[in-house]
């Protein structure tokens, strides 16, 4: 299955050489994995949605915050989220426009 994004009406899809990540949803974090959902406000998942079904699905690094991924990696590959980082619904088409024209 092709790897997406969560998030209602982001197209992003994971491409080789482009600088989006995907990061998983954190389902060990039963907590914390429903502040994810809550965020995501995808009508196909909820807080109910079992952990089966969500185990797997990514949301792509376009809705954390530059805060939220661990300075250390600042400038490198942003990989690496805070484990209390949660994603904004907000999707920043203007950041959306610099990934598609790779600037
Ligand atoms: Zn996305």
């Amino acid at each position: 299955m092709p790897s997406g994004c969560l998030v209602p009406g982001c197209t992003e899809k994971s491409r080789l050489g482009q600088s989006v990540s995907f990061h998983g949803l954190p389902v060990k974090d039963a907590q914390r994995c429903k502040l994810w959902l809550r965020a995501i406000n995808n009508p196909r998942v909820g807080e109910d949605t079992g952990k089966e079904i969500i185990k797997g699905k990514t949301i792509c690094s376009l809705h954390f915050k530059l805060e939220d991924f661990d300075g250390r990696l600042f400038g490198k590959i942003r990989s690496a989220l805070k484990p209390t980082a949660v994603p904004s619904t907000v999707i920043d088409r203007t950041k959306h426009l610099i990934h598609s024209m790779g600037l």
